[in-house]
């Protein structure tokens, strides 16, 4: 037994990270500002797009993205049931009705199948979710998004580095949104960062981050290199500080070998329990791809154990775990808000009562991770 608590997931800090979060403190500039800007032109460099916003989280991006399609009362988006709320209630603040379409259960991301029958003629958009870091099946999906002129937010808060068919997800479609926060592949304490070839949602959205300021507006109407500016909406306060891209700045250059990291370790599961009856172990889709490993889920078989009893057990062992996801439709708002009940996504309910996320982060040592498979095998077979 651990004598020290083993979490489910730690971020990896490197001394030049601490180092440059130091002197950003001592600078004397430590909301948005240089520091933000450098952060953004690496992502663009790395996502190989035209435009990256940096915010206060991916919450504020979905939000921003959102709301930058004008929703109308009534407008539906179409997005995934194995998520957190954010994706559902950022949907709800910018004016739709969010529409389920239930999920593949091999990947676990949204069917395609699914979204076909879902879509009417108040569908504006689909927020698909690149779960635990596998991409989404994009081909047929923005097919069909172009077929119905829909507009893609590809919530990517797992998927920073995911690659979909040899290209890396933001390179291509529309609009993709990650997060930073310190649970996910890389971070920035708290931030998020919306990608998009769009080049009016990008203005859109650089107005809204900022109480609905917007530079721009001014300068069509007088000399530009004033300090003045026009409000053209009531914005938000949804900027990220500099001290946050100073850590950000460090992260992305680990991204890669974060992910690498991620992926034996994940590799090393999947071979420890291959052939454990307790478990379903996440499957890999036929198209090409590289998975960014946010999470290790597999699916506990209740003829064992239930998966609440089995975290319980975990966690009376010293060995934390995360559930990623109850689906947020059966939360009390949004059975009473929507109709949602159980039986509205029969696969990801059922995939939702018995999903866990294991021990997994790139400074998770083999000794460390032997020892929870261990722990697993005799929780299972005590
Ligand atoms: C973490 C997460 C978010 C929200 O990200 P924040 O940066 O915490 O706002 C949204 N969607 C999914 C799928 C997430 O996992």
């Amino acid at each position: 037994m651990l004598d020290t608590f083993l979490p489910f997931a730690k971020p990896s800090i490197s001394e030049d990270a601490i180092d440059e979060v130091v002197a950003c403190l001592r600078s004397g500039w430590i909301t948005t500002g240089p520091r933000t800007a450098q952060f953004e032109q690496q992502l663009a460099e790395y996502c190989q797009a035209p435009h990256a916003l940096c915010l206060n989280s991916a919450t504020a991006g979905l939000h921003t993205a959102l709301l930058s399609l004008e929703l109308q009362p009534g407008d539906e988006v179409i997005t995934t049931p194995l998520t957190f709320v954010a994706t559902l209630n950022t949907i709800v603040q910018a004016g739709g009705t969010p529409v389920l379409a239930d999920i593949d259960p091999n990947t676990l991301n949204i069917s395609v199948e699914h979204v076909k029958k879902s879509i009417t003629n108040r569908t504006r958009a689909i927020v698909p979710v690149h779960f635990a870091g596998l991409p989404v099946d994009l081909d047929p999906l923005y097919e069909l998004a172009k077929t119905h002129q829909l507009h893609i937010v590809e919530d990517a808060a797992h998927a920073i580095g995911a690659h979909y068919k040899n290209k890396v997800i933001g390179s291509f479609g529309h609009t993709q949104v990650f997060s930073f926060h310190p649970n996910k592949n890389m971070t920035t304490g708290e931030g998020g960062c919306v990608v998009t070839r769009d080049d009016d949602m990008a203005h859109q959205i650089s107005v809204l981050r900022f109480h609905g300021i917007s530079r721009a507006a001014f300068d069509r109407f007088s000399k530009s290199g004033t300090q003045h500016y026009e409000v053209v909406t009531p914005g938000f306060k949804y900027n990220m500080l500099d001290i946050q891209a100073a850590l950000g700045i460090h992260q992305l250059k680990r991204l890669d070998d974060f992910i690498a990291k991620r992926t034996a370790l994940a590799n090393r599961y999947l071979d420890a329990f291959k052939d454990k009856p307790y478990f379903q172990l996440p499957k890999a889709p036929n198209y090409a791809h590289r998975h960014a490993w946010h999470l290790f889920t597999p699916l506990v078989n209740t003829d064992y154990l239930t998966r609440d009893t089995f975290m319980s057990a975990l966690k009376e062992k010293n060995i934390g775990s995360g559930l990623h996801y109850i689906t947020p439709h059966l939360y009390p708002y949004y059975q009473q808000t929507f109709g949602f009940q159980r039986g509205t996504c029969p696969i990801a309910e059922d995939i939702g009562d018995r999903i866990v996320s294991l021990p997994l982060f790139p400074d998770l040592t083999i000794a460390q991770q032997d020892h929870v498979i261990e722990t697993i095998n005799s929780i299972f077979t005590s």
